[in-house]
């Protein structure tokens, strides 16, 4: 594990190690009590299962499907799930809050949060034709994290990259992009943005790559779970053919790093379809991807200023992650940045914020949804005033106003 690990930004390490082998290890944990939970289906996931029929698959896996399917089972060997726990050896940045989500919604974990949100309630319904076979295997086969590990490791160029399912975010967010280069003064040039998409499950050569390079596979069970993941692509059609919003419901950032025999991986913001594709459909499509963006470029700015510490406690990530709200915000509200109209910024990020987490020792603890309204409110002010001047602040000067009032901010 620490060999790859250890070319990453060690503020990166222990705490997403300590949070992928948790959530490894609780998947099957949890897993196990599913069936539990399940039973006890309340009346609000009965309405989200009526009213979110359009969201079910009817089609059925040809024979011959099945019959591959049920060969390549038999042949796996008996802890085969171990295998992707045991060599889960790279992490990154994932927003823990929308693995979260995702874990909420297959009914894996709790929450201390609110988890009756718009937002919830739409995965709710996305997932609502997914059965235990269905959660366990995309469990059980990393195929949750393909996607995202692909893009990390594979996706290296900004170049010929489409966002969205249908490629319907990638003139804004390109846009947005060159705009925050633009408007933030650190080097922003060699920052890739590239998509993730769940079409990658589909792609035996791409599954092929990352099952070794992420999970250090042999390349000859690099094949066999490759044709085992396409094999389960065409038995349920759960999965929407890689399509489905969970495999690719995820947005981060990544500081350059070395990965042999891959080469240096450059920086990098990865945007999922999925969660483009939830926040439209919710009716935030206007402004979230710009804001998404927005926080990604923020942890950039950290980056490169440096502003991480070796510091691995909750307190540490709800610093650097309220500081990218603030820096969204700003941005997002200057009139020689994205110059939105803040309230409709607020009224997105009151949704954007709720899937945080809500309890202060949490794994990668974000601040409280108040909290990171508080923060992102901050940052509209300070643009505000400025834009009297219609001054654009440098990175590091803004920061320097930010760490005065975080403990101000935290007191919320
Ligand atoms: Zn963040």
């Amino acid at each position: 594990m620490p060999i790859l690990l250890k070319h990453l930004p060690k503020h990166l390490h222990m705490k997403n190690i300590k949070l992928l082998t948790a959530i490894v290890a609780a998947s099957f944990v949890l897993f196990i009590g599913c069936k539990k939970e399940k039973e006890s289906t309340d009346s609000s996931s009965e309405r989200l299962r009526s009213t979110n029929q359009a969201a079910v698959r009817t089609s059925r896996p040809t024979p011959a499907a099945l019959e591959k399917f049920n060969k390549l089972k038999a042949l796996l060997p008996a802890n085969f799930q171990k295998k992707f726990q045991e060599n889960a050896k790279l992490t990154l940045k994932q927003h823990p809050e929308y693995r979260t989500l995702i874990r909420q919604a297959l009914k894996l974990e709790a929450s201390a949060c609110n988890n009756n949100t718009t937002l919830n309630q739409w995965l709710g319904g996305q997932l609502s034709d997914w059965n235990e076979d269905v959660i366990y295997y995309v469990l059980a086969t990393g195929m949750l994290d393909l996607p995202a590990y692909d893009a990390l490791i594979f996706e290296n160029s900004s170049a010929n990259q489409r966002f969205g399912v249908n490629g319907e975010y990638t003139q804004r967010l390109t846009k947005t992009f060159k705009d925050l280069q633009r408007f933030w003064n650190i080097q922003t040039q060699n920052i890739k943005m590239v998509a993730m998409h769940g079409s990658t499950l589909t792609d035996r050569t791409k599954l092929i790559r990352t099952y070794r390079a992420a999970f250090g596979l042999s390349t000859s069970d690099a094949e066999f779970y490759a044709d085992f993941v396409l094999i389960l692509l065409d038995v349920f059609p759960q999965y929407r053919g890689g399509n489905h919003p969970i495999f690719t419901f995820n947005a981060f950032a990544q500081p350059s790093f070395n990965f042999p025999p891959n080469g240096v991986i450059p920086d990098k913001i990865v945007m999922g379809d999925g969660i483009l594709e939830a926040y439209t459909a919710i009716g935030f499509g206007d402004v979230a991807p710009q804001a998404i963006l927005a926080h990604e470029m923020g942890h950039h700015i950290q980056f490169q200023i440096n502003l991480f510490t070796d510091e691995n406690s909750p307190e540490a990530t709800r610093r650097t992650e309220l500081m990218a709200d603030a820096y969204a915000a700003y941005y997002l509200s200057h009139s020689r940045g994205a110059s939105m109209q803040w309230k409709r910024v607020q009224q997105f990020l009151q949704v954007f914020f709720n899937i945080g987490d809500c309890s202060f020792n949490s794994d990668g603890h974000h601040g409280t949804p108040t909290q990171r309204m508080a923060a992102a409110e901050w940052g509209y002010r300070v643009a505000n005033n400025a834009q009297k001047q219609g001054y654009i602040l440098t990175a590091q000067q803004f920061t320097a106003l930010f760490e005065a009032e975080l403990p101000r901010l935290v007191t919320y």
